[in-house]
């Protein structure tokens, strides 16, 4: 690894000393005033909306971190008000982004022409090493977009126990309008140029797809970071995830947002308890589901959903939308959007000619795609019982408070979309591992398994077989033969996703209960996310 960016990025995420950060206190127990009438916006930026979500949670979780310093393993007591201070501190460091970047450069057009392109990167918090966070191309891509999904990463990673911190960027392009080549170039050069500023590399910051990226520019990337700046450091590969199978990729990346939206409905679809509050019956039987938005995210949520036994009966998209009482076949859709490039006009379904489709009555509610869709007005008129998150920050404050009142169950996207990250991390593992899951122990695992049987079996022919001489045939069942040949990658991707989320709902249940939040899980994920960070930064130190 060329030490020059190392260098760089240790000057740069220099964190500021104590005596500057005394000018950003905001006041223990209180909401700053700056934020107060966010839940009364209806259209507040979208850092102002996750500043506001954070700070709803730091209010509420800020006692107990007090509390928490008054025994610290090897140090001396500390009094309280230096306790309130310590609190104070870190979570003025929390708030903030460590760094933004913004790049503009020019690329040359296929017709000879020439186009400026601007592009950004902000990283969260680096308490903890790799940043991770996903890489767009669109025109909503700017500074507060970027600072405000950085924000919710670094929250979104401690809240599924991925030991990243947080950081998103993205080009500010209508990808549409390029040629594959033309997207190439600006995508190797961006590269080029966060990876020369220091913001790119599998220890200091891991890029990942999002709206309108996915393998093949992950793979652009990978592939200039290996050939320029990477081309000492072995771990070259982790440098962004996402990436197809043959360039270092994971079995079960690009449905993992999906599934992990999947694992997440299913806690609460099978949960007798959660069921009574949504007012529903227990199972995927029957269910009926809406999904705004259907790219990647949007596609492999409606497999999963539909593979379970819920229906499908509506789909909106920015260029139009479809319903269908009866259910829609998302695979056919797929290939319907693959061929036509919309779902308009898909014949397994019929046109929407309402107001607004994501109002009408479904149990679930999934918005898939931007930010902001559900603000207070249109929260007044969801009838679903169930609000997924599948994308970062569909619902504003305003949209949360009324949906709240309303009873209606919000999965947040620190949770509910988590799958994403969570594979990434996987993937990120694999490549400094330079081997799959599963490879070493695939051979050992199946022989093992077939020598437990036949021991199991000569056992009983022993002890029951009139001295050996009757056989007692020992049949694997159905399920144990599935698993009888070892754990494949795909095995492990899947298992270890779903024991993900499996954890952070009962993290989130706990939390919810033990703060009295009632059925308010974002704020029950924002207090388990900073509670965790808090930890980590307090016993690191928080300058350096
Ligand atoms: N777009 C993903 C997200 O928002 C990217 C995460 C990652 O894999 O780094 O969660």
């Amino acid at each position: 690894m060329n030490p020059l960016p190392i260098l760089r990025f240790q000057l740069m995420y220099r964190r500021p000393s104590i005596f500057i950060m005394k000018r950003f206190y905001s006041e223990l127990g209180k909401m700053p005033d700056s934020l107060k009438d966010i839940p009364e916006q209806s259209n507040p930026t979208f850092y102002n909306m996750v500043q506001y979500n954070f700070h709803k949670a730091r209010v509420v979780v800020e006692e107990k971190l007090i509390e928490s310093l008054k025994h610290q393993k090897g140090l001396p007591p500390m009094d309280l008000s230096a306790r309130k201070a310590k609190v104070r501190n870190v979570m003025s460091y929390l708030e903030m982004c460590d760094a933004v970047l913004e790049l503009n450069f020019p690329v040359k057009k296929d017709d000879g022409s020439y186009e400026m392109i601007r592009g950004y990167r902000a990283m969260h918090k680096c308490h903890k090493m790799p940043v991770k966070g996903g890489m767009r191309y669109c025109l909503s891509v700017n500074r507060d977009e970027v600072r405000a999904l950085s924000a919710i990463m670094t929250y979104k990673c401690a809240t599924v126990g991925v030991p990243f911190g947080g950081s998103t960027g993205g080009l500010c392009i209508n990808p549409a309008k390029f040629t594959v080549n033309e997207l190439e170039k600006i995508t190797r050069r961006y590269t080029i140029e966060l990876a020369r500023k220091g913001f790119i590399g599998p220890e200091i910051d891991v890029p990942a797809p999002d709206v309108s990226t996915g393998e093949r520019e992950m793979s652009w990337i990978a592939d200039t970071y290996h050939k320029t700046f990477g081309y000492r450091d072995i771990n070259a590969q982790g440098c962004c995830t996402g990436k197809p199978l043959n360039q270092g990729g994971i079995h079960g990346r690009i449905s993992a947002p999906g599934r992990g939206i999947f694992n997440c409905l299913d806690q609460i679809v099978t949960s007798e308890d959660f069921m009574k509050l949504a007012g529903l019956s227990v199972g995927w039987k029957d269910k009926t589901f809406i999904i705004q938005g259907f790219g990647n995210v949007g596609l492999h949520t409606s497999r999963y959903l539909t593979g379970a036994g819920a229906k499908c009966i509506g789909i909106m998209e920015v260029d139009g939308s479809i319903i269908s009482p009866q259910g829609i076949n998302c695979l056919d859709l797929h290939n319907y959007k693959l061929t036509k490039g919309s779902i308009v006009g898909f014949p397994g379904a019929q046109p929407y000619r309402g107001k607004n489709l994501i109002c009408e009555p479904c149990d679930i509610l999934i918005p898939a795609a931007g930010e902001k869709l559900i603000n207070k007005e249109v929260a007044q008129e969801v009838k679903a019982k169930i609000v997924a998150e599948g994308a970062n920050g569909p619902i504003t404050p305003a949209g949360d408070k009324v949906l709240l009142s309303k009873n209606i169950l919000i999965l947040p996207d620190l949770f509910c979309n988590a799958g994403g990250v969570t594979v990434s991390y996987f993937e990120w593992l694999k490549n400094l591992n330079h081997t799959s899951f599963g490879r070493l122990t695939f051979k050992y695992e199946r022989d093992s398994n077939y020598l437990l049987l036949s021991s199991v079996q000569e056992s009983l022919e022993r002890h029951f077989g009139q001295d050996g001489t009757k056989r007692i045939p020992i049949v694997p069942s159905e399920s144990f033969k599935t698993r009888i040949a070892g754990a494949s990658e795909r095995d492990i991707v899947v298992s270890g996703l779903a024991w993900t989320m499996e954890r952070a709902a009962r993290e989130l249940t706990n939390t919810a209960k033990e703060f009295n939040l009632g059925t308010d899980f974002r704020t029950a994920a924002y207090v388990a996310a900073i509670e965790k960070i808090f930890h980590t930064i307090n016993e690191a130190g928080l300058t350096f």
